[in-house]
């Protein structure tokens, strides 16, 4: 095994430097942090080769040992959670406590797994004419699983989790902002003993060239995507002839709905966590806020007075809230939204410029904390994902409008409902047309319950007892006796 950090591809068991690498860096310095090996289409075919080769045994394997490994290598992450938290920080930028949140998140995950490996039963259909018939759960086969760097442990390690507990071989290819934490990852889950070509991991900065490699081998059997919309609905073309399972999860533009019989206080609290965590680059994070009339001033108060308490700055400071946006083009979408919105009528209430550090060293893109009022659908921010710190703010009346307002998107992952008036809450998220839905809870993504999308915001889940179903095909058998 090399020891040289930049030996980031694991292939057939062993971890090898690439035939050239290429720069990883702090967001909220821009400095160079390490260097991660850059797969080649040669290395794709070794590590699919491997994850084919390895694929008859490992399906074999019986679910509880398959998942004493996931078990073992849980307890790894929760040990050298400081230590891959502030790696996490260094890569992506976010607050020290959100990375630790998102490590144990990954550990909790793969506990989650390893039990789902050991329930993915079958059934007994009752005897028809001829006799009794089976459904069988069958792995789907080697996986490609293509990763973020918003969410860049937990992202992947639920995919690792619930391919490796379904039998199934995989690949990952982390995102190219975030390879070393992926690395990291990827290398204690190995560590935790896994037979070679089990879990493969190919870092690249090409990542077009690379999957299309994989794309190309019909052995490939699946795909798991997290990232944009237009990679994710790229790759679900990509199939072409040949279909392949794909999974996906993509962009979002969740509404958050405020009725006014919410518990203001609370709201406020919930509305700045599910908007303002990891700088608003968060697939869930709330794009558009409906606020009913009469509750309106009164919470929109207790927002600025939130977002005017929040610390931007390195996420490795203490007390540090908001770190820097991964890069400038994420920095000049959330500019061009702010002014296409300023232009056709929105307040800034705060923010709503970049943020200029104190000191020097600090040369990431980074924003303040943004609200927007009188926010209305003519303008970008209302109809695309921002990915950045800016909460724009509509006014409502009617509580069955507002459904159809928050549904008015071509995305279907998160919506949040705050209230107290039960029958409107039920009426609410019944029409809600969208994946996962937060009831005054501003962070509803659990192990227990099924993560995904609807519309362009994606296909299959990851989490609760369908999860595992991703990795895993239906094979239905016919018994004449
Ligand atoms: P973002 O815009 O948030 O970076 P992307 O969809 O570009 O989201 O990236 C998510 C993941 O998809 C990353 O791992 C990235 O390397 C990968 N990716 C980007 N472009 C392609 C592509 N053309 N084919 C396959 N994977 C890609």
């Amino acid at each position: 095994m090399s020891s040289d950090p930049s030996a980031t591809l694991l292939i057939d068991g062993e971890w090898r430097t690439g035939a050239s690498t290429f720069e990883v860096a702090d967001p909220a310095t821009t400095e160079l942090i390490g260097h991660a090996a850059d797969a080649t289409t040669a290395d794709a075919r070794a590590a699919l080769d491997a994850a084919c080769a390895a694929f008859p045994a490992w399906r074999g394997t019986d679910a509880e040992t398959r998942g004493g490994y996931l078990r073992a290598a849980a307890t790894a992450i929760r040990a050298e959670r400081e230590t891959l938290a502030a790696l996490l920080t260094s890569e992506n930028g976010k607050p020290l406590a959100e990375s630790r949140g998102e490590v144990l998140g990954a550990a909790r995950m793969l506990e989650w797994s390893a039990e789902e490996g050991r329930r993915a039963y079958g059934k007994v259909t009752p005897p028809a004419a001829n006799g009794p018939g089976l459904t069988l759960m069958t792995p789907v086969g080697p996986t490609l699983a293509i990763t973020p760097w918003n969410f860049p442990a937990s992202m992947l390690v639920r995919k690792i989790g619930l391919a490796l507990a379904a039998g199934t071989t995989l690949i990952v290819k982390p995102a190219e902002q975030t390879p070393l934490i992926a690395a990291a990852l990827v290398r204690l889950i190995n560590d935790a003993g896994l037979p070679a070509g089990v879990l493969q991991n190919l870092t690249s900065s090409r990542p077009a060239e690379l999957v299309g490699e994989l794309l190309a081998d019909p052995r490939l059997r699946k795909i798991s995507f997290t990232g944009s919309t237009e990679v994710g609905l790229g790759l679900l073309r990509s199939t072409g002839e040949r279909l392949r399972r794909v999974s996906l999860e993509m962009g979002g533009h969740s509404p958050a709905i405020v009725f006014a019989d919410a518990d203001l206080d609370a709201a406020a609290a919930a509305i700045t966590a599910a908007k303002f965590t990891n700088a608003g680059q968060s697939c869930t994070a709330i794009n558009r806020l409906f606020v009913h009339r009469d509750v309106r001033e009164d919470l929109v108060a207790r927002l600025e007075e939130k977002a005017a308490a929040l610390r931007v700055g390195h996420g490795a400071e203490d007390g540090t809230n908001i770190g820097p946006l991964i890069d400038q083009a994420g920095l000049e979408k959330v500019e061009r939204h702010v002014k296409d919105a300023v232009a056709k009528g929105a307040r800034v209430l705060c923010g709503g410029k970049r943020w200029t550090p104190e000191r020097a060293e600090l040369k990431g893109a980074f924003y303040e904390p943004t609200i927007l009022a009188d926010v209305d659908h003519g303008m970008a921010i209302s109809q695309e994902e921002t990915f950045g710190p800016v909460l724009p703010v509509f006014t409502f009346e009617d509580d069955d409008a507002v459904v159809d307002q928050a549904n008015a998107t071509a995305y279907g992952l998160a919506a949040y409902v705050f209230g107290s008036d039960f029958r409107r809450l039920w009426r609410t998220l019944d029409r809600l047309e969208f994946g996962v839905i937060g009831v005054n809870e501003p962070a509803p993504v659990r192990p227990e319950l099924p993560f995904g999308g609807m519309k362009n915001s994606g296909q299959e889940r990851e989490g609760g007892s369908e999860g595992i179903e991703g990795y895993l095909e239906h094979k239905a058998v016919a018994f004449k006796l």
